[in-house]
């Protein structure tokens, strides 16, 4: 948590009425690092990327993004601000063609070319898309529809990308190609990457470091490749014993 972080989250805990989902989450990015949080089904990894979006309210805490503390930002404001998500399960227009799902991604932007360059870069880093951008979404296979809800999240020139488990439901070739897109989006283009994934092997093997969550509490983080042989880690997330 230098000054350079892009992003710092301290003593962060939410709520659902009573229920507590986080209870005071401390974490950070670095500018040049990708970050994954593993955890369970219920851990609160939804919840935490909800917080940081502000489509939750927190119920304590601080998240700091670009040296900006982001209590009472609408949602709207921190997506200017350079905060983007793909959301669990794409969510995308399905009716709609690929380049009006993109442009979607830009609504907050108002310049034309910007624009347009955004979606030129989009087109450079998933030259699958190029022959699909008059193609309904709906007809794109899962692992191009993920291209697309990546392609719409950069769609408005983010400094801070957060994947919602981008794997679900991806055939492992097609993870192992995703993963190598969300590494080029942040080695080539600078863009900061906090990921949360169920499938513990790909997190680890994308990530600089890591964090573990379980019921709404960090149990454990670091570098990826210490964590990878942690023997709690190995059996509870990774299979082994
Ligand atoms: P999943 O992988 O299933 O998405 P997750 O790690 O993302 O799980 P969350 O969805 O953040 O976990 O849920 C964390 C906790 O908060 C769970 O106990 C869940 O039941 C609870 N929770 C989530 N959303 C709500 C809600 N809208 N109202 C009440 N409780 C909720």
């Amino acid at each position: 948590p230098t000054s350079a972080a892009r992003l710092s989250i301290s003593n962060l805990s939410v709520n659902y009425g009573k229920a507590r989902a986080l209870a005071n989450i401390n974490l950070s990015v670095e500018q040049q690092e990708i970050i994954t949080i593993i955890g369970l089904n219920g851990a609160g990894k939804t919840t935490l990327m909800r917080s940081i979006t502000g489509l939750k309210k927190i119920s304590e805490g601080e998240i700091i993004f670009n040296n900006k503390n982001l209590a009472g930002c609408s949602v709207d404001q921190r997506v200017k601000y350079g905060i983007a998500m793909v959301p669990e399960g794409r969510s995308l227009f399905p009716k709609m063609t690929v380049r009006e799902n993109l442009v979607m991604g830009a609504y907050t932007r108002r310049d034309k070319e910007e624009i347009t360059n955004s979606l030129d870069k989009v087109m450079n880093l998933f030259p699958d898309l190029k022959k699909k951008v008059s193609d309904r979404a709906e007809s794109l296979s899962g692992g191009q529809q993920q291209m697309v809800a990546i392609g719409r999240a950069l769609m408005s020139d983010p400094r801070l990308l957060l994947l919602d488990e981008p794997s679900i439901g991806l055939a492992p070739i097609i993870v192992q190609h995703i993963a190598e897109m969300i590494k080029e989006i942040n080695r080539q283009h600078g863009v900061s990457i906090l990921l949360v994934e169920q499938n513990a092997r790909v997190a680890m093997s994308l990530a600089d470091r890591v964090y573990v969550l379980e019921t709404g509490e960090i149990v454990l983080e670091g570098p990826a490749d210490k964590l990878r042989e942690n023997t709690r880690v190995q059996e509870a997330y990774l299979g082994m014993k």
